[in-house]
Parts: structure tokens; sequence; C-alpha cells
């Protein structure tokens, strides 16, 4: 038995051009200057001092690697680094810190945090659907990320304090997740935007659910009701207890601008789930294969 971790991309640049070559080009080098995509009309160039992965296109004459356009363009940092991040993101359940991650790859704090960021940014799916549809279940649920499940406000705050940060979610059975933070959002136009609303929805007896469709059924939690058949709201309730947990051990302090990046990481993982048939290594090749094109969005986001 071998160790994923000695596998060649993770130590070697040139292996690890060629690892990220092969899920971002699947079907060959892609000029990103002017498309061309004929191999025959891109070369590669091998001379001693040439930087990994380079290439050159005969069609518009301008060098290019497969990092450009994508998160890992701009960056210094050594592409088996990036890979060995996006393995560690995608391997561990509850997420990897900014510290943890300095301490293991042994670079900066900056780059670290850098890496993190650009990681969850192109996790997000690139162009998200209304979730649900005919006869598929959704659950909806929020939650607030307060220190006890009892309080959304931590003792001692003034009573006209901002309350806890809420999150909300949407999840088919079976299917997609998508979490995000409610900021001024509320959960009714959260679901006009994300839910498809043929789609039967299954909810707690919150008062917001009501008359989103006319296919919804409920729970109600006041009356001690968790489950009736499959009405109930545990797949969700089990995704915030790692995302709690996640935050409570592994982050501590999240700044809310970044929340919804940190949401798209743990939906990202939820969405490619072991339950699923997907293991540690496909989930990192699905998360590298939606890199393309995120760049600009990464800028864009800040
Ligand atoms: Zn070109």
């Amino acid at each position: 038995m071998t160790s994923i971790l000695n596998a060649p991309h993770f130590h070697d640049e040139d292996a690890a051009y060629a690892y990220v070559e092969t899920h971002l080009w699947p079907n060959g080098p892609v000029c990103p200057h002017c498309g061309n995509c004929d191999a025959a009309k891109i070369g590669k160039l091998n001379g001693k001092t040439t930087r990994a992965g380079l290439r050159k296109c005969y069609e518009c004459r301008k060098p290019f690697t497969v990092k450009i356009g994508t998160i890992f363009e701009d960056s210094h940092a050594p592409l088996r680094y990036w890979l060995q991040a996006i393995y560690l993101m995608c391997s561990s359940k509850k997420g990897i810190s900014t510290r943890q991650l300095q301490r293991t790859l042994g670079v900066g704090m900056k780059t670290a945090w850098f890496m993190g960021h650009r990681i969850r940014h192109a996790m997000a799916p690139a162009a998200p659907g209304k979730l649900g549809g005919p006869d598929v279940t959704v659950e909806a649920d929020e939650t607030y990320l307060a220190k006890s499940p009892k309080t959304r406000k931590a003792p001692g705050t003034a009573l006209n304090a901002k309350p806890a940060p809420q999150v909300f979610s949407l999840i088919e059975r079976g299917g997609d997740i998508r979490s995000m933070y409610l900021d001024d959002r509320n959960v009714r136009g959260a679901m006009v935007k994300h839910l498809d609303d043929r789609s039967r929805l299954v909810t707690d007896g919150s008062t917001v659910y009501k008359f989103v469709t006319d296919k919804h059924e409920s729970v109600d939690h006041s009356k001690y009701e968790w489950a009736r058949g499959d009405v109930h709201t545990n797949t969700l309730e089990g995704f915030f207890s790692i995302f709690k947990r996640g935050l409570v051990g592994v982050f501590q302090h999240i700044d809310k601008k970044h929340l919804d990046r940190y949401l798209a990481e743990f939906d990202f993982r939820m969405n490619t789930r072991s339950k699923l048939g997907i293991d540690d290594v496909q989930r990192t090749e699905i998360a590298i294969a939606g890199f393309a094109g995120k760049r600009l969005q990464y800028k864009t986001a800040h």
C-alpha cells in the first residue's frame, strides 16, 4: 500500500503541471490568448532554464502555461504546493485552517491565506442554477452561528446589538446543497432565487416557509416532532453541525465578508461526499477541473 502523499505531483513541479493539465485540458492544451487548441500549432518549450509547463502558441506567437486564467495565475508558490493545499482541503471534512496550511506547506501566512481563499472561491459552482425540480424533494433550513444553539446573542451583548450571523441552506435529497450567509438577504428572497418552485419542500415549522410552494410539508419542532416519514430536516442539521464544528475548531473567527466562501468550501465537500461514491482523490480532481476561468471572478469578489 502506498501513501497518496507519495504521488509525484505533490513533489515534482513537472509532474504537478502534467497533473493539472490533465484535469484542466482534458482535450489537450488551449491557448488562453487566442483560443487555439490545435495541438499541431502549440509547442512545448523544454529548454534547461525554461519554466515548467511553458508552451508557445504558433497562431498568436504568445507563450502560456496552464496557470493562466485560473486561481494559480500570479502566484509565486510552486504548483505542487497548491496541489498539496487542494488535497488537504478536499480531504478534511471540517476544513483546514490558514495556520495549519502555513505549517504543513512551510509557506508564509499571507501565502497560506491567499491559497486557502482562492481555493474556496474556486470551489463555488460556476453557474449555479435552481435546486430541485418536479418530483425532487428539497430540504430547507436556517441556523444561527451563535456559541450556544439556545442563544442567538452572546451573553452580555447589548439588546440592540445585531443578532448572530444566520446561514440558510437548501439541499436536494441525494443531490446538491447550496448555502448562503443571510446578510440583509432573507429566507424568502433566497428561496425565490435558488429553489425550483416545482420541488417538494420539507422544512421545520418556521413561518418563513409557509406559502412558498403548495408542495410544502413541515415538522413541528416546538411540538417535539422531528420526523414524519421522510418529512424532516436531518440532512441539513447534520451539515450545519459539521460546519459549526469546523468554525469552532478550525477557523476560530470568520470575517462575515468571507462567510460565503467558507460555505462554498463546505458545500463543495457535501456535493462530492463519499456517500455519493467519491473518494478524496476524485474530490480533488473534481475541484481542479472546476478551476478553469475562475480567476476574474476572484478579482471582482475583492
Ligand atoms: Zn494563441
